[in-house]
């Protein structure tokens, strides 16, 4: 297991579509063990491979107070409604945009077992299946932007910049901003839909 350097823009890998897992291997299940430490130190609540170099059909989801878990070949086969939200992307440090995402998607997948799973979600979660599967697909959040100024830049951690090799600018996907950690940068009330 291995925390990996996360691929940021313009890395061309972010706009390649994802080759579909043939089979779960060892290579497949290592890949998302390395997600996952990836994902638990920049504080983001999705990652998908192609954000660590890896184009395959592979993200993992990591919602606040959930277990982490992966999805193999996801595919968003229903989409209800639509809702304005914040979002913001660990290729993408400190930017956020305003969105549209459904109020709630079905997502068929397999697990890493390599069982069938069909996912109804809402909210955040149905957000982060959006945000993660647009990314196998080599598509980003800001592809969705109305107008460029729904972009903005967000503040900066005010202190302590030292020390985080990692994105940890404000709100990634999902990021959950609990206030459980005394290590997490201030995250701006407009964002805690994400
Ligand atoms: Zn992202």
């Amino acid at each position: 297991m291995a925390v990996k350097t996360i691929r940021q823009i313009p890395d061309p890998i972010l706009r390649r579509k994802t080759r579909h897992v043939l089979k779960i291997d060892k290579s497949v299940i290592k890949l998302v063990e390395d997600m996952m430490d990836t994902l638990e130190k920049s504080d983001g609540a999705g990652l998908a491979a192609p954000q660590i170099g890896v184009s395959l059909r592979v993200a993992v989801l990591w919602m606040p107070e959930e277990e982490p878990f992966a999805i193999i070949n996801p595919e968003v086969v229903k989409r209800i409604g639509e809702r304005e939200v914040e979002e913001g992307c660990l290729s993408l440090p400190g930017y956020q945009g305003k969105i549209k995402r459904s109020v709630s998607v079905t997502v068929k997948c397999l697990d890493i077992a390599g069982k069938p799973l069909r996912i109804r979600a809402q909210e955040l979660l149905a957000q982060a299946l959006e945000h993660e599967i647009d990314h196998l697909n080599g598509v980003l959040y800001i592809d969705h932007l109305e107008s460029p100024d729904k972009l903005y830049k967000i503040e900066p951690k005010p202190a302590e910049q030292a020390g985080g090799e990692t994105p940890k600018e404000g709100p990634v996907i999902g990021s959950p901003a609990p206030s459980t950690s005394e290590d997490k940068p201030p995250i701006p009330e407009s964002a805690h839909a994400v």
